[in-house]
């Protein structure tokens, strides 16, 4: 697209060339990822390969060295069909190769949420309180507001009757469903999971991508890092593939897992299934 196009509306995120190194150790060398309204993108490849630090820097958990990241205005907050959130829709575009400043992270934080691989529950509040603590304490909503959706979408994924309980009394499986409660409770434009199957016995893997598959369904916009390449397969629009901190292929789900045209690709596919 040339400078002087209209912006493109459908798009939800734009990161161009982002870059990290831990010390001497450079993990992104130059990440581009798009991700329009209502797509599903997975980001897929070997264990060390990036892809958690390119979640983290989209939602402002890691800082990148360089490269851009913007996201679109107009996109719904809150998902197709969700109520959405007031004041949040202006475009905003961050430079990393110049100072960002912690205005502009918070303002990329405010952008998405992060369903976490170990849940990351605030272990002393209940269900209620982990739910509603970013919406009151971040967001500045009225506590009755952000209860009555807490419990709205406690219900949703079949844990009204756990309000009141710790995390700790919860298993993995109801955990996550917290998890991803908590999450979609703060009305981001974008949601982001990084491996939230990965720390689950198998027999709790169904029922939190089942939750994940529905909100697909229902339109939410989402990125998805996960070693379920099945799973990947029936709901990712797109997959990314990355190794050694570059994107190897990407393309639609059917291409990238079922005919991957580049040999990295084909030996990881090849492994993992
Ligand atoms: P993946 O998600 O593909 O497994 P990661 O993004 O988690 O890959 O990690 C990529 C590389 O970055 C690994 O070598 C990892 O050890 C390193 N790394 C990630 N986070 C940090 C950190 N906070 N400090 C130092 N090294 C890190």
């Amino acid at each position: 697209m040339s400078p002087t196009d209209p912006v493109d509306a459908s798009v939800v995120l734009s990161a161009r060339g982002l870059t990290k190194s831990f010390g001497s150790n450079t993990v992104l060398r130059g990440i581009d990822l798009d991700v329009r309204r209502g797509q599903v993108v997975a980001l897929i490849g070997p264990s060390g390969s990036g892809k958690t630090t390119v979640l983290r820097s989209l939602n402002g958990l890691e800082v990148p060295d360089g490269g851009t990241v913007s996201f679109g205005g107009t996109g719904t907050f809150g998902g197709a069909g969700a109520a959405g959130r007031a004041g949040a829709g202006t475009p905003l575009a961050l430079d990393f190769g110049a100072t960002v400043g912690k205005r502009g992270i918070a303002a990329l934080r405010d952008r998405s949420a992060m369903v976490f691989q170990h849940y990351n529950l605030f272990p002393h509040m209940t269900v209620l309180k982990n739910v509603t603590e970013g919406p009151v304490q971040v967001q500045k909503r009225p506590k009755a507001d952000a209860e009555a959706d807490a419990l709205r979408l406690l219900a949703r994924v079949g844990l009204a009757d756990k309000r009141d309980a710790y995390p700790f009394q919860l298993s993995g499986g109801q955990q996550q469903r917290v998890g991803i409660v908590r999450a979609l409770a703060l009305k981001p434009q974008l949601l982001l999971f990084d491996e939230p199957t990965s720390a689950l016995d198998p027999e709790l893997v169904g029922e939190v991508l089942a939750v994940i598959k529905e909100l697909a369904e229902e339109g939410w916009t989402m990125v998805i890092v996960t070693h379920e390449l099945g799973f990947a397969r029936h709901v990712a629009d797109e997959v990314v593939f990355m190794d050694g901190g570059i994107v190897v292929e990407r393309g639609p789900a059917a291409d990238v897992l079922g005919a991957p045209q580049q040999e990295r690709t084909k030996q990881f596919v090849k492994r993992i299934q």
